[in-house]
């Protein structure tokens, strides 16, 4: 079976969100700063060029979750692989995603993140795949909107495939 792989955003289309998204994060919280809670694996790049360009103090957490198995649609169900070692009681946390799709696992990380009593719970991601969202979640920060295909690069895998590009791009079979 061919694969082609078809570009979405370039290295300076992404270098240029993330600057944005930074701003934008570093003027909301200020000097008291954030703890930005990564979602392993695949914000693990958008992560690191996340943190810096954002100019205020943050502590870096990760947590890990699957839903995804080996395919490419959702199985519905997520699973907490790894969890926090950290009390988030009294904090400002701010969940940095690859992609948003149907919604089911960042609908499942808040409800586990409220249990928590955190200050304030925001979500960043990088893509927001709005074409079939089946929970309404907001999203604070989008670094770019796509309605659906599957995307991969930047972190972002096919069978633990392609997460070493440096741009994102529509996986096509
Ligand atoms: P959701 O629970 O919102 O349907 O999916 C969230 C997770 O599924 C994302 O964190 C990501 O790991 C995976 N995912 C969703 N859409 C895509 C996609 O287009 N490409 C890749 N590589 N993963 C995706
Ligand atoms: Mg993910």
């Amino acid at each position: 079976m061919t694969q082609e792989l078809v570009p979405v955003l370039s290295q300076a289309d992404i270098h240029e969100r993330v600057k944005g998204l930074a701003e934008r994060i570093s003027d909301d919280y200020g000097p008291t700063g954030l703890i930005i809670l990564g979602v392993l694996k695949g914000a693990f790049v958008f992560l690191a060029d996340l943190v810096r360009e954002i100019s205020i103090p943050v502590r870096i957490e990760f947590i890990q979750v699957a839903s995804y198995g080996a395919g490419m649609e959702t199985s519905g169900e997520v699973k907490l692989i790894k969890g926090l070692e950290i009390n988030l009681e009294n904090r400002h946390v701010l969940v940095v995603e690859d992609i948003i799709d149907s919604g089911l696992t960042i609908a499942y990380l808040l409800d586990h993140l409220e249990k928590m009593r955190p200050k304030s719970v925001r979500v960043c991601t990088l893509i927001d795949k709005k074409g079939r969202r089946e929970v309404d979640i907001p999203i604070d920060y989008v670094g770019h909107s796509v309605d659906s295909g599957f995307l991969v690069g930047y972190g972002l895998d096919y069978n633990e495939k392609y997460r070493g590009l440096p741009g994102v791009y529509h996986l096509k079979q």
